[in-house]
């Protein structure tokens, strides 16, 4: 089924990102993983792209086994350093493995590289048109209430947003965040620019403190002083620090929801009990969250 009818007729929903494994002995356990998360029947799943080696390969094998699990995946598609024929391959692939949404990206640009100018696709609104011409896709995109650190400044990504999803981007999901009012101003200003398709807020639960540090590098998303505070006091628990982060997404989350956001994602990282542990929290929130 395709996402942008799931988020049209069900709402609120909820859904879980699952990552490919980088090398195959660790393909089994992955594959454990997913199907744990599946069994726990979220609204679709999606499953990352890496621009190289194992796990380009296994996005569609295991976006394909989210499908025969009864789920609608979503299979990310990066374009950094892909010709045409690349993506062509890659796009008849999920095709072939009746996957019909891809989160088209650009993906991030390997280090050193500035000049892009002798790239076929230099954004993420090339490889959706790109997309297009293989078949009728659902596409989403990726966007970002904090800007996208290469952005000078959130006008301009927003202006760069409108591209992808003229493009043919039906949905835009966010990078992680960790303070609403960021996303509800993001929001308005998506709006305000004429961008009216469903956004889906990406929530991450943190369950340990080194998770937060790739995270800060990664996103450089805003931590509010609520989430240092919970760090300094619960780092060195490792127990506690899951239970903590999982309340504070909890927390996050409803509050979306009591502010009429009806979709949301979550970084599951492969964990199936902190998929089922949010399912458990929010069971009298969202009604297929109930077992
Ligand atoms: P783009 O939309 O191309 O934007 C990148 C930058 O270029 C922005 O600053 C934007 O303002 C600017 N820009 C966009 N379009 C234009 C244009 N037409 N002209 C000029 N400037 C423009 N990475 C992976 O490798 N694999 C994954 O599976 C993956 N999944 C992700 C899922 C989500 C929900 C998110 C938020 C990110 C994900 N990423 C993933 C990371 C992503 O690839 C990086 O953030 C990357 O740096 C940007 O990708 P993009 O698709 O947003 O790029």
């Amino acid at each position: 089924m395709k996402i942008s009818e799931i988020l049209e007729k069900k709402q609120p929903t909820l859904s879980f990102e699952v990552f490919p494994p980088k090398t195959s002995d660790l393909y089994e356990s992955v594959e454990k993983a997913t199907n744990e998360i599946a069994a726990l029947k979220p609204d679709f799943m999606s499953v990352t792209y890496g621009a190289g080696g194992g796990t380009s390969r296994y996005t569609t094998a295991i976006a394909s086994n989210v499908l025969k699990r009864q789920v609608p995946p979503l299979a990310h598609l990066t374009c950094v350093n892909a010709t045409a024929e690349n993506i062509k391959e890659r796009v008849m692939d999920l095709k072939e493995h009746h996957i019909e949404n891809i989160l088209a990206l650009r993906g991030d640009l390997p280090q050193g590289v500035e000049d892009t100018s002798d790239w076929e696709f230099r954004h993420a609104d090339a490889l959706v048109h790109e997309i297009r011409k293989y078949g009728d896709f659902c596409i989403g995109g990726a966007c970002y209430p904090e800007k996208h650190p290469e952005a000078a400044n959130i006008a301009e990504d927003i202006s760069n947003m409108k591209k992808k999803v003229d493009a043919g981007c039906s949905f835009l999901t966010t990078q992680m965040f960790f303070d609403n009012s960021i996303f509800y101003n993001y929001m308005y200003r998506l709006r305000e620019a004429g961008i009216n398709v469903p956004i889906v807020a990406g929530i991450m639960p943190v369950t340990n403190a080194k998770q937060m540090e790739r995270i800060l590098k990664l996103s450089q998303a805003f931590i509010p002083r609520r989430f240092v505070a919970l760090l300094d006091k619960f780092s060195d628990n490792p127990a506690a620090m899951k239970q903590a982060g999982i309340a504070y997404a909890t927390d996050q989350i409803i509050d979306l929801l009591a502010n009429g956001i009806n979709a949301i994602h979550i970084y599951t990282m492969n964990k199936p009990d902190v998929a089922a542990k949010l399912q458990d929290n929010l069971s009298e929130i969202i009604p297929s969250c109930k077992k």
